[in-house]
């Protein structure tokens, strides 16, 4: 649809049609490719604007994304790199499934005269949790993985190289690839540093692999030469290195004072690739063993995360650059979802016809909420498996401040990258504490264990749609918002009084952001038991039902059996929704309830230097 056609479209509809639509109003406009089914059978506007929607993250076609990926890798591209070693250097990727702005790969390039880029599909990423044995891997973030794994394929082998693939342990595989590699050839293993117990362990195995391994070039003392692993941080916004405090010493609460440093220039071709005679597929669910989780692959609703660096670079482009948010608060909700949908796929020209804000220039206001793929960047699954650089992101956010507009949400946006940051430099200070039961903080509470309760959160049939409709959305998108995860987890440890590790240990087997620092770091906080000096991080379920879904758009959404509820009365059903679990700890489910409770202060401790 043109510009043009799109503008004579809009001027025909009146506002009356917007809030009334018939179903020709709406199809009138399909050019949203999220639309996922007929709109006729649902007569509700509510319905169906919200019900029949699976928003596809990034919601580009693979013509755009293409497009874009090209663009970008042609600007973080150096003619200059030169390279100047010797042998093959292996590239062991791990949690830095990227091209771009990845320093391991880097270094081996420009270190040898071939790189041999290596994956290994560890079976221990699919066994089951530490505590409490749930699956490891859940099948949305296998299936994640995988997408991750052959989008790098395709961008190496775009740049001269291909990815083996190898089934197994990384300290059988990487010792016995230098090894049938020629030990005199390959004398360096790179890889992007880890910081928790079990991917140190893996780190420490395969260096000790790495030792059998001899070089027949012999050392000038005629000492044994093995191939060395070379490990590289690469996981943070801030490097290691230029923080101004050694991890040990890192203060609970942080003024950021430490610049970022540049993505790294990758070389226009990373060839020639090793001779490798089968260089492996990608796993499908069936061959990593997730068969009997098959079925919760399917996204019916909410959103549907494509894996990949391509993927992520095409989230920021339209994050960033194309998406932009209608500001129009007054209108009524169905008029401002159809004017979404409508606006989603045009330029700032429409800004002449309705207020049009970009997404960047709002977070800030709307990163707190919990519908749809645009309140919040979603940045995290890429970051976690590292698709996507945070430093690209930093970049990205100070050339729109150059070129559109610099406020408090560009500003905030790069606020949270340091709050990742922040976990993964308290993971080193506090080790396997942030995974025990006491915590950093080593507290002693009595926790139950009760499994009943438990499952009744895990499934969203705890009584409280608002904990419901949320972790309803986890376990059909392997997603769920900021706020929502406070949200539950809070009704986890204080309303419950469950063990928050079997809440964090769900989290890890579903989400595809997990990450162990974000994940335990988050829930040590939010259980009381992190470095946070606030002690009842308390959320009330009808404050924050009535602050973040005051017209139970959110629980509607996943709860359809509330669709049929006055919205005022959605968050609080009474004896029309299932029986409440427990009660709550502070305050009663009343729609009129005001609650006294600390929400607010999250964070105070810790800014970020603004330069
Ligand atoms: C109990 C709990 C568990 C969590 N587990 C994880 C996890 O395993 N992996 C994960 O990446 N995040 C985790 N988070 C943090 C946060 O909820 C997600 O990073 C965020 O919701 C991702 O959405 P987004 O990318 O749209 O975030 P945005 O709001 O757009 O933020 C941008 C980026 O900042 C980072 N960020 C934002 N908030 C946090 C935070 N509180 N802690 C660390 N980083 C943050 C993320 O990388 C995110 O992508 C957890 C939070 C809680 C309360």
């Amino acid at each position: 649809m043109t510009m043009a056609n799109l503008r004579n479209s809009l001027s025909s509809l009146s506002l009356k049609e917007l809030t009334s639509p018939s179903k020709h109003t709406l199809i009138v406009f399909p050019f949203r490719s999220q639309i996922m089914s007929s709109t006729s059978r649902n007569s509700n506007p509510d319905q169906l604007c919200l019900h029949k929607m699976v928003h596809q993250v990034p919601g580009l076609d693979s013509k755009e994304t293409n497009s874009i990926v090209e663009q970008i890798f042609d600007k973080y591209t150096s003619k200059n790199v030169k390279r100047n070693g010797k042998g093959i250097a292996i590239v062991w990727f791990r949690n830095d499934l990227r091209v771009l702005d990845n320093e391991a790969l880097y270094k081996a390039w420009i270190s040898s005269e071939m790189v041999l880029p290596v994956y290994c599909v560890d079976p221990r990423l699919f066994n089951a949790t530490y505590n409490f044995g749930f699956p490891k891997t859940g099948a949305l973030r296998a299936q994640f993985l995988m997408e991750c794994l052959a989008d790098l394929r395709k961008n190496l082998m775009n740049r001269g190289l291909n990815l083996l693939i190898q089934h197994g342990e990384p300290e059988e595989i990487i010792p016995s690839l230098a090894k049938s590699f020629g030990a005199h050839t390959v004398d360096q293993v790179y890889a992007q540093k880890e910081t928790c117990s079990e991917e140190l362990n893996v780190e420490r195995l395969v260096r000790k692999g790495l030792q059998q391994v001899v070089l027949s070039v012999q050392s000038k003392d005629s000492s044994r030469i093995c191939p060395k692993l070379q490990l590289i941080w690469g996981t943070t916004l801030y490097h290691l290195d230029d923080i101004p405090f050694s991890p040990s010493t890192i203060p609970d609460a942080v003024e950021a004072k430490c610049t970022v440093r540049g993505c790294i220039r990758v070389p226009t071709s990373l060839g020639p690739a090793p001779g490798v005679g089968d260089w492996g597929c990608v796993p499908s669910t069936e061959q990593l063993g997730l068969q009997s989780q098959k079925a919760s692959l399917y996204v019916s609703r909410g959103m549907k995360f494509m894996g990949g660096e391509s993927a992520a670079v095409g989230r920021a482009h339209e994050y960033f650059w194309k998406k932009a948010r209608l500001n129009s608060h007054h209108f009524p909700t169905y008029a401002r979802s159809i004017m979404q949908l409508l606006i989603l796929n045009v330029t700032s020209d429409i800004d002449s016809y309705i207020h049009l804000q970009d997404l960047l220039r709002v977070y800030k206001e709307t990163r707190n909420g919990m519908l749809g793929p645009d309140y919040s960047t979603k940045f995290s699954p890429w970051l976690a498996s590292g698709s996507l650089s945070p430093r690209y992101i930093y970049e990205e956010v100070k050339r729109y401040e150059r070129e559109r507009h610099a406020n408090d949400s560009t500003y905030w946006v790069l606020f949270e990258l340091i709050w990742r940051d922040y976990f993964r430099f308290i993971s080193v200070k506090y080790g396997n504490s942030i995974f025990h039961l006491g915590g950093p903080r080593k507290l002693e509470y009595k926790w139950s264990q009760d499994q009943k309760l438990f499952e009744s959160w895990r499934d969203g049939c705890t009584g409280y749609p608002l904990i419901d409709a949320n972790m309803k959305e986890l376990s059909a998108t392997g997603f769920m918002s900021n706020r929502g995860r406070q949200i539950v987890c809070s009704f986890l440890v204080r309303d419950m009084g469950i063990d928050w590790r079997m809440g964090a240990e769900w989290f890890e087997t579903l989400l595809l952001d997990y990450d162990p620092c974000s994940n335990y770091g988050n829930w040590t906080y939010g259980a009381g038991v992190g470095n946070d000096p606030r002690e009842d991080r308390y959320f009330s379920i009808p404050k924050q039902a009535q602050t973040y879904d005051p017209e139970g758009e959110y629980v509607a959404y996943w709860l359809p059996e509330l669709q049929a509820l006055p919205k005022e009365r959605r968050n609080f059903p009474g004896k029309s929704y299932i029986e409440q679990v427990v009660p709550l700890k502070h305050g009663k489910m009343n729609s009129q309830t005001s609650q006294n409770t600390p929400l607010n202060g999250r964070r105070n401790n810790f800014r970020v230097n603004r330069r």
